[in-house]
């Protein structure tokens, strides 16, 4: 099994970004790259949860986190109870220590041809909308998608 599905990459840095990840065996959200890596800053860890900014915010969001788990499976139901236990401690402390009145959540289960999603790694995204920006329009994502032939960007195609 891939750790990257390419067919839903957002752009051509990003592929280049997932076919090397992909060609050197690293899963950027398992704990041993995800703790190395300089562009990840992160600012919470409970006993099998990080918390960290997303690198790239949706639009129209104040806050954009994500809640990524030590284990790596591509489903929540997979963890083990203690670490599915442990997601809301994670979840909390983030509402607590951010003083979040609203919030918002989206996690992207098992296939990722299917789900919009670009690494197998399971995380959950937390997203709290910019409402007081007067242009401020709902954030939006993609939560499903058709798969793609991705046989020919595996080969490094266009
Ligand atoms: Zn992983």
């Amino acid at each position: 099994m891939s750790l990257y599905y390419l067919g839903n990459h957002r752009t051509d840095e990003q592929l280049a970004e997932m076919r090397r990840l992909e060609a050197d065996g690293v899963c950027l959200f398992c704990p041993e790259h995800l703790a190395r890596n300089p562009s990840q800053r992160i600012t919470h860890r409970t006993t099998h949860w990080t918390v960290t900014p997303n690198e790239f915010p949706y639009r129209g969001t104040r806050l954009h986190l994500l809640l990524v788990p030590d284990e790596h499976v591509t489903d929540m139901a997979d963890l083990t109870a203690q670490a599915q236990q442990d997601f809301w401690v994670a979840l909390t402390w983030i509402r607590d220590h951010h003083a979040l009145a609203y919030y918002s959540l989206a996690a992207r289960n098992g296939d990722c041809e299917f789900t919009g999603g670009t690494i197998r790694h399971v995380h959950v995204h937390l997203v709290q909308g910019a409402v007081d920006d007067p242009q401020h329009q709902p954030v939006r994502t993609k939560l499903s998608s058709r798969p793609r032939d991705v046989d020919q960007l595996n080969a490094g195609g266009p």
